[in-house]
């Protein structure tokens, strides 16, 4: 075989050298010169202008008989016909007489109009033609002594060679094609077939050593090529056909594929095969037994109603199929993941990773759409649908066998269920994740169809009744589910990605109201608006913000951003850099739920913050006992050594306020002034004026009192 794959290739560089060749010979004038010097054909250049000779090759002076260099300088002495073919008696110096046949072609020779002859005798013509037959002959031995199937066609295809190889190969005898068109080879399952590749030699393309797979002989038989191909050209540039050489590679192939097999690897779809993904199923359970992995799980799918459409449509296009899956669903998978076709229509998935339950039903859900997109076969389009099984390790299984067996069990129930889903092994987990999963697609949904609206609460300075602020806060009104918490969705819309557009819509939904306020003349108040690492940490965040700035034209000191710690650890100096930009665009920026996290001080004070806000958890604490109101109290005294202004969050009894004000809290926020309210109850609160009518009126009075029991200034008293 290799021997072939040789001599092709061999051939193939031959012509290409070859071509090559002339080109150069064509440029370079010296190599003309030494080819005309050597040529044992007779040449000669005479000027037009006199018929002098002007040069004389070797070959020429020998059928003149004279001396080298003899001959230049003489007159040629004959009629010169340009374009025709004559004959001419040559008499050379021993007298003796002969014909010679005299070729024209005009040229230019050192700048003068000449001719050049050549000049052939008749003996030489006859030893030209012997030579000729001979050559012929050779070649036509050495075409079909040749291994390599030898084949040329004409511009309509039809074959105008075909050599004793081509007959081993194709199977059809030179008698049966020749001036025929090339017998029609059916490649199966929309594959490339040799017409298809002559076709392209035909206009020109050509071919080097090209693989061509899955054909058949005339008896129906599989045949593997190697090919070469390439188009014929005349003198004139113009194609006139194609020549094709090929090599039957099938015996190769069927070796290299039992090679692949054993090396685990699926000859179909090149994924792994079924006995190589027991192998690294059987590592990867060993590793996380070793605790160096977080736990996986094992999926099964399995094309529905794949045998009807094999039986109905043919294999080639269920190979096709099965392809075209494969390539679907390692596109859809993280490399780390392993794809592998370990049945006929069978896929399994090794899921590294999975933390959540839920990753795995919206992995599944991905895998699954992914197969789901139309096909377009040569048969027409098909509408592939799969199913899924899952078996999550430990839980569902603790060796292979048992997880491989489980996540079959898995898919045969999603098929029970009528295909095109996905199905847990351990029923409760497919519920929840299920439930997950529908609430993730939903949130698609809600955002086009604007089921979202944003609630406003007041943030209030307890010493004068004030509104400062409202904190803009996430509601969504689900059709069938009604109102969800945005503690329930932010985290998903936040794992989608869903949360850049929608935290936009917050952005400029938030500076809309405010600017509206102002407009109305209502007090205008700051709009807080709560932020996810995933905004900040997008590119275009800086530009979002602006953007709702400008078209609302509110002024940027009235939007204040909600950060939270766990933002600012990862990160850090990319995210400092964020604030500061928008530091300087002149918006006010807050920490929210201040104390949960880990926040350092020597962090803290490098961030350029405006206000803190107290989290509900101390708020909560509060009047329970001495440590609790300690902790608030040196959470304010912090923010006040770092010049920044507190706000508490989740005040809700008179007992809190009374004491947040009473430890010069700057601000509050909770349920005690006001629930979140949607805008136009925000806009009655805010237009009634200033003073809260009557939790105010209760606190006021209380926190003074206090205070004048203390004998101290309102907002300076410290209790302890
Ligand atoms: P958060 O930023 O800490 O918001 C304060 C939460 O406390 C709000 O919950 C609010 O309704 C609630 N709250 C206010 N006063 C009181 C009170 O007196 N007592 C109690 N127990 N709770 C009170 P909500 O609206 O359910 O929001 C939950 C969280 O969802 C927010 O916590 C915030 O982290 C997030 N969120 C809300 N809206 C958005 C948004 O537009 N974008 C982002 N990224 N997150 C948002
Ligand atoms: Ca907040
Ligand atoms: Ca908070």
């Amino acid at each position: 075989m290799n021997e072939e794959k040789n001599s092709a290739s061999l051939l193939a560089e031959l012509v290409d050298d070859f071509s090559l060749m002339a080109k150069k010979v064509l440029a370079n004038e010296t190599l003309f010169h030494s080819l005309v010097e050597k040529s044992s054909e007779s040449l000669l250049i005479v000027g037009k202008a006199h018929g002098e000779i002007l040069y004389a090759n070797a070959a020429a002076e020998k059928l003149f008989y004279t001396a080298p260099g003899e001959l230049v300088g003489q007159m040629f002495g004959h009629p010169i016909r340009e374009g025709e073919i004559s004959e001419i008696d040559v008499v050379h110096s021993s007298r003796r007489k002969t014909t010679a046949e005299l070729h024209v072609t005009p040229l230019e020779w050192d700048g003068e109009a000449a001719w050049l002859l050549s000049l052939r005798t008749t003996v030489e013509r006859h030893h030209l033609k012997n030579t000729l037959h001979k050559n012929t002959d050779r070649l036509n031995a050495l075409i079909n002594a040749s291994p390599l199937a030898i084949v040329a066609v004409d511009m309509s295809g039809c074959v105008t060679l075909w050599n004793q190889s081509a007959s081993r190969t194709f199977g059809w005898s030179e008698v049966d094609v020749l001036g025929q068109p090339l017998p029609l080879m059916p490649a199966p399952g929309g594959k490339e077939s040799l017409q298809d590749l002559i076709e392209q030699a035909l206009h020109g393309e050509v071919l080097y050593g090209r693989e061509l797979t899955g054909q058949q002989r005339n008896d129906g038989s599989a045949l593997d090529l190697q090919l070469w191909t390439s188009p014929l050209h005349n003198s004139q540039e113009i194609t006139h056909g194609a020549m094709i050489f090929a090599v039957d590679i099938t015996e190769r192939k069927r070796t290299e594929n039992q090679l692949l097999n054993i090396a685990g690897i699926d000859v179909l779809t090149g994924l792994a095969n079924r006995s190589q993904f027991r192998e690294r199923l059987r590592q990867a359970i060993e590793r996380v037994k070793q605790g160096d992995q977080p736990p996986f799980a094992v999926m099964h799918l399995g094309l529905d109603r794949f045998k009807a459409i094999n039986q109905s449509m043919g294999h080639a296009m269920g190979d096709q199929l099965l392809r075209e899956a494969a390539r679907r669903l390692s596109s859809t998978l993280y490399d780390t993941d392993l794809l592998a076709r370990t049945g006929g229509d069978e896929f399994s998935i090794l899921l590294r990773d999975i933390r959540h339950v839920r990753d795995g039903a919206r992995i599944a859900q991905r895998l699954l759409d992914s197969v789901a997109a139309s096909i377009l076969t040569d048969g027409g389009e098909l509408y592939p649908t799969a199913s899924i099984g899952i078996a999550v390790y430990q839980q569902d299984g603790t060796d292979a066998d048992s997880l491989l067996h489980n996540a079959d069990t898995a898919m045969q129930r999603a098929k029970e269920r009528g295909g095109g889903t996905s199905q847990f092994y351990t029923e409760g987990l497919d519920l929840r994740a299920r439930e997950q999963l529908a609430m993730e697609s939903d949130l698609h949904h809600a955002y086009e169809r604007g089921e979202f609206k944003l609630f406003y609460q007041p943030q209030v300075n307890p010493a004068n009744g004030l509104i400062m602020g409202v904190e803009a806060l996430l509601r969504w009104f689900h059709p069938e589910q009604g109102s969800i918490s945005p503690a329930q969705f932010i985290p998903l819309a936040e794992r989608s990605g869903m949360i850049i557009p929608i935290g936009e819509w917050v952005l400029r939904t938030a500076c809309a109201q405010a600017q509206e306020w102002v407009q109305a003349g209502v007090s205008p108040v700051r709009v807080a608006v709560n932020l996810s690492a995933r905004q900040l940490e997008h590119p275009q965040f800086i530009s979002s913000v602006a953007d709702a700035l400008r078209e609302s034209g509110l002024d940027p000191a009235m939007l204040e951003l909600e950060l939270t710690e766990s933002m600012l650890v990862k990160n850090t100096e990319d995210i400092v850099a964020v604030m500061l930009t928008l530091k300087k665009m002149g918006l006010q920026l807050s920490l929210d739920d201040f104390g949960t996290g880990y926040s350092a001080l020597s962090y803290l004070a490098r961030l350029p913050l405006d206000t803190l806000k107290i989290d509900q958890s101390f708020v909560r604490g509060i009047g329970q006992n001495q440590t609790n109101n300690s902790l608030s109290i040196a959470i304010i005294a912090l923010a006040r050594s770092l010049g920044l202004k507190t706000i508490a969050e989740g005040v809700e009894t008179w007992e809190q306020a009374e004491f947040l004000v009473a430890n010069s809290c700057d601000e509050i926020q909770g349920y005690f002034f006001s629930h979140p309210l949607p805008a136009e109850e925000c806009t009655t609160l805010l237009t009634a004026g200033s003073i809260f009518p009557s939790p105010l009126q209760q606190v006021l009075p209380a926190v003074w009192r206090h205070q004048r029991q203390r004998g101290s200034m309102p907002g300076l008293a410290l209790a302890h």
